[in-house]
């Protein structure tokens, strides 16, 4: 017979001697997938957005079989409202309309009292009396899982829909329980539900304002004190298997579950759209016949619409046709793609350089290839997407550590003595614009016998003498031994590059399936690149007027009551809330200036910011009218 457990996993971080809840779960497994749910669930305590944890516990718990109740799902369907008020009163006329419950708005305003509890509330629909046991904590709901996930693997990954349509599913059929009220406690998440056998699990889509912490579940209840025994038995101690529920049963329609997530994140506010252009990459953009100011793009130098590249593109093109024919070991290395590799290893001083399409493959690929299941990754926590990817593709074992702090790394380092590994970090990190404390990190890398990896992509043709990157910025003798670079940023065109030593780059060329299994580069870019490059080394003042620029939008800044920093040519303007950062990017874009706004989960919640990049074609009177516009539109919105 097969064995059932249940997994519960808590992590908690100790805060002034208090615990505080950072992250849990639980599953219900059989014995032989328990080693990869565990590890997947640890993974997910250690990583968490909330924060390192200081304690995991994960308990396991034999369960009866025989004992294990199997529910169908709820159905659901979606209700799309809004507005609070909308979103509250169709959560009034459901439950009066469609479940009969007479007291309906007085029980939905009782959410103004039972948020902030780990576990739901108990109310009695008829006399709307109070009934969980603890009035702090409320009731949990535990000892339930989606049937068909241990089919689909171990994820670390949480999945908040399935995850409410289990509970939601186990409490509709608690024994004298009506059904559930949910609004989440998730600031961002302004989506909630009712759920009951009759109706289903119903959606609501906007039942708070965004930003607004109230939130908590609502039992529906009708019954007696014995009854209420039962009830709470069932919902806490009885194992329940919810089975077909939506994304994790291959009946689900394919394009419904799409339509469903994007209309989520149009309500949540998180859909993106694209903003064409209608003119060449410059300092100022044509965005819907508006003429804005561009302080949002990687064209550092102003390269991506210089004449030069443009002439140096149509040669290619007359000269070489268009494309590259194969891969580059079969039949798609043309003297472009040769020469520019020998010119990037002149330019990085490294021994030499291989090709990628992109930076984020560039990534992808090199670690992937130097890393397997034997290597440990110490990653900065800030990295960028491409390099996260990499680690997770090499499937290493990951350690992250503190932003830029090398204490810490040494720490992590001390503590698991890696025998084979990697540490790897953004060169200039693309949030901040900060710049990694590379002498130490490279000391650390060679004390450990691991590779050291560096990420350019924001340092190249930005900072160091003519642009030349951090080893240049740093005055040191030896680099790392990775040093991954984009041509799409400073040098105004696109592709990725790897530079080292030779054996490194001809282990690439013989491994990496991210440079053997694609087209090569288009002649064309590569011409391009080359272009570029030779520009950078003729006029070895466009890193410097970059930087001057920063200076000059700083000290703007400052001026005007913004205090920022920077160390190369991002600079981060901090605001705090995710909806005033979005706001303000709104209102300067009405104001004829194009800046983004970064909020969660790129970087961590309250911590929303514009991120301004600049250029060295911007000019000072642009610069110092773009601080004084922001600044004036921040103070307005903070009134
Ligand atoms: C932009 C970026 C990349 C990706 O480079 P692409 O050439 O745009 O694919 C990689 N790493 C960092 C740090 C970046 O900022």
């Amino acid at each position: 017979m097969k064995r059932f457990f249940s997994l519960k996993m808590r992590a908690s971080r100790n805060v002034d001697g208090e615990p505080h809840h950072i992250s849990g779960a639980e599953k219900i497994i059989q014995e032989e997938d328990a080693s990869d749910f565990a590890t997947a669930l640890i993974d997910r305590a250690l990583h968490h957005a909330k924060g390192q944890p200081d304690f995991i516990n994960l308990k396991f718990e034999l369960l009866d079989e025989r004992g294990i109740l199997r529910l169908p799902a709820l159905a659901v369907t979606t209700v799309q409202t809004h507005t609070p008020a909308e979103g509250l009163a169709q959560m009034v006329e459901i439950l009066r309309g469609k479940m009969g419950i007479a007291n309906a708005e007085q029980i939905v305003a009782l959410f103004q009292q039972c948020g902030n509890m780990r576990g739901a509330a108990i109310v009695d629909v008829d006399s709307l009396a109070r009934l969980e046991p603890d009035r702090q904590r409320g009731v949990r709901v535990t000892y339930m899982d989606d049937a068909d996930s241990s089919s689909k693997g171990p994820t670390n990954a949480k999945n908040h829909f399935r995850e409410a349509i289990v509970l939601g599913t186990k409490v509709a059929y608690a024994p004298h329980l009506l059904g559930e009220l949910c609004i989440s406690d998730d600031p961002d998440y302004v989506t909630g539900y009712i759920a009951s056998r009759e109706i289903g699990y119903c959606r609501i889509t906007c039942l708070k304002e965004k930003g607004s912490p109230i939130g908590g579940r609502i039992f529906l209840f009708r019954g007696n004190a014995e009854d209420l025994q039962e009830t709470i038995a069932f919902l806490e101690k009885q194992p329940v298997l919810v089975t077909g529920v939506p994304g994790s049963s291959f009946r689900q329609d394919r394009w419904k579950r799409l339509q469903t997530e994007l209309d989520a994140m149009e309500v949540d506010g998180l859909r993106r759209k694209l903003l064409v252009q209608d003119a060449s990459a410059d300092s100022r953009v044509q965005v819907g016949g508006q003429e804005l100011l561009m302080l949002a793009s990687n064209n550092y130098l102003g390269l991506a619409g210089d004449e030069r590249l443009a002439n140096a593109a149509s040669a290619a093109a007359a000269k070489w046709g268009v494309g590259s024919t194969g891969s580059r070991l079969v039949s798609g290395t043309q003297r472009e793609q040769d020469c520019l590799e020998r010119e990037l290893a002149l330019f990085k001083h490294a021994e030499d350089a291989v090709l990628f399409n992109s930076g984020y493959v560039a990534n992808l690929a090199t670690i992937s290839t130097l890393c397997g299941r034997d290597d440990v990754i110490f990653s900065d926590e800030l990295n960028h997407a491409s390099i996260i990817d990499g680690c997770r593709l090499a499937r290493s074992r990951i350690v992250i550590y503190r932003h830029n702090d090398m204490d810490d790394l040494e720490r992590k380092l001390q503590a698991i003595r890696p025998v084979r590994g990697l540490v790897v970090s953004d060169a200039v990190f693309s949030m901040d614009g900060d710049i990694v404390r590379l002498p130490r990190l490279l000391e650390l890398a060679r004390h450990y016998g691991l590779f050291s990896m560096i990420d350019e992509a924001h340092a190249t043709g930005v900072i160091g003498l003519g642009g030349h990157g951090t080893v240049s910025h740093f005055g040191l003798e030896e680099g790392p031994d990775i040093t991954v670079g984009t041509l799409s940023k400073a040098l105004g065109g696109e592709g990725g590059f790897v530079c080292g030593r030779g054996m490194l780059c001809e282990y690439l060329r013989n491994r990496a399936r991210g440079f053997i299994f694609t087209t090569a580069m288009s002649p064309v870019t590569a011409a391009v690149a080359r272009a570029a490059l030779r520009i950078l080394q003729e006029s070895p003042e466009l890193p410097r007027r970059l930087l001057d620029n920063v200076k000059v939008f700083v000290d703007a800044l400052r001026e005007n009551g913004i205090q920022t920093a920077t160390q190369s040519a991002i600079v981060p303007i901090p605001i705090g809330d995710e909806r005033q950062a979005a706001q303000i990017a709104t209102e300067l874009r009405a104001h004829g200036i194009f800046l983004s706004a970064i909020r969660y989960p790129t970087v961590a919640r309250g911590q929303a910011r514009l991120r301004a990049a600049l250029m060295a074609t911007h000019t000072c009177e642009d610069l110092r009218n773009a601080a004084q516009t922001i600044a004036a539109v921040i103070g307005e919105q903070h009134n």
